[in-house]
């Protein structure tokens, strides 16, 4: 298999796509290497400054599962109100490696640094992977759609170097997508655990969305839209008792049908019929903002559309209670 080798350009572009596919906008500062873009989503904003190459195979000298990066930077500095993150990318299975920029700034010229084979298959399994390379630098493995969660506890992840046993709990836990309950928290340092539980969270919702856009072809439910403006929702809510993360508990939903179902002007029942609320409709003309109702009721489908496997399809008890808990009856 040829793996193939980015240009700069291209790897700025891939870069963009992952932050866009993690719901953040991005503006290009500059259009030359090391690329600046500004990304911002909703009032959280940050400047970065990317330093990407490729990742390859070591060389034939080398061992088959040692990956690396070739730096050719003589040095790499942080700029001031930017965040300069050291990557790689790695085109076969898709996934980035985050290194230490701590490891390579005001240190000598460093040619290359390693990643092992297994930390990208990992990350690709199981979206994060976080692995102490031999030159006691962590890097950290993740799927394009965990990119701004790197970017944000980047420093967090970077010094799991000095707590193994740290590591391996987070490492653990994303593999088994488990929950992070407070006995888990109890062997975690007090520095770590808010990183651990971001990570660990991301991973799971990660895991439910993905799993929906799959079961519903990435499309709306209720109305059949695609245009990559789909949510993966939950039918109970999260927080609420007996909510969970199975697909049987979430359903596809367009950013329109989402609002509507969560703030209950739309429905379905036990029968996947889909309704609309009278009483909350006769309300918003009394106070005529009922514009483009007549659009909004004939874009309804009569029943919601449902995966193919049935256990994959929302599950009565939920549809029961979440009915319920949005005051429909
Ligand atoms: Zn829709």
């Amino acid at each position: 298999m040829t793996i193939p080798i980015y240009k700069k350009k291209q790897l700025i572009e891939i870069v963009s796509n992952s932050i866009e596919e993690c719901g953040w906008n991005v503006l290009f500062l500059n259009n030359e290497d090391p690329y600046e873009i500004y990304v911002y989503s909703g009032d959280r904003n940050l400047k970065l400054r990317i330093i990407i190459y490729n990742i390859t195979h070591g060389g034939k000298t080398r061992s088959e599962d040692e990956y690396r990066i070739q730096i050719k930077e003589t040095t790499i500095d942080e700029k001031v109100n930017f965040v300069t993150l050291l990557l790689g990318y790695y085109d076969a299975l898709e996934v980035y490696a985050g290194f230490d920029i701590e490891k390579h700034k005001n240190a000598a010229y460093s040619a290359s640094t390693q990643i092992k084979k297994e930390a990208l298959d990992n990350a690709y399994k199981n979206r994060f992977s976080i692995y102490n390379n031999s030159k006691d630098e962590i890097v950290v493995a993740f799927r394009p759609e965990f990119f701004m969660e790197y970017v944000l506890n980047r420093r967090q992840l970077h010094e799991f170097g000095d707590y193994a046993s740290d590591m391996k709990i987070l490492n653990s836990i994303i593999e088994e997508n488990r929950d992070v309950n407070q006995a888990v928290l109890d062997e975690i340092s007090e520095n770590r655990k808010k990183v651990v539980i971001n990570v660990t969270k991301r991973v799971r919702d990660s895991s439910f969305k993905e799993r929906i856009l799959v079961a519903y072809s990435h499309k709306c439910a209720i109305c059949g839209l695609q245009l990559k403006l789909i949510d993966a929702a939950h039918v109970l809510p999260v927080g609420v008792d007996d909510s969970n993360d199975e697909t049987s508990n979430g359903i596809a939903l367009c950013a329109l049908h989402h609002r509507a179902y969560d703030r209950a002007l739309v429905t379905f029942d036990e029968k996947y019929d889909v309704l609309h609320n009278t009483k909350k409709i006769e309300e918003i003309k009394t106070i005529g903002h009922d514009g483009g109702l007549d659009k909004f009721l004939k874009n309804l489908n009569e029943k919601i559309a449902l995966p193919p496997s049935v256990s994959d399809r929302p599950h009565v008890e939920f549809i029961k209670k979440a009915n319920n808990y949005r005051g429909w009856n």
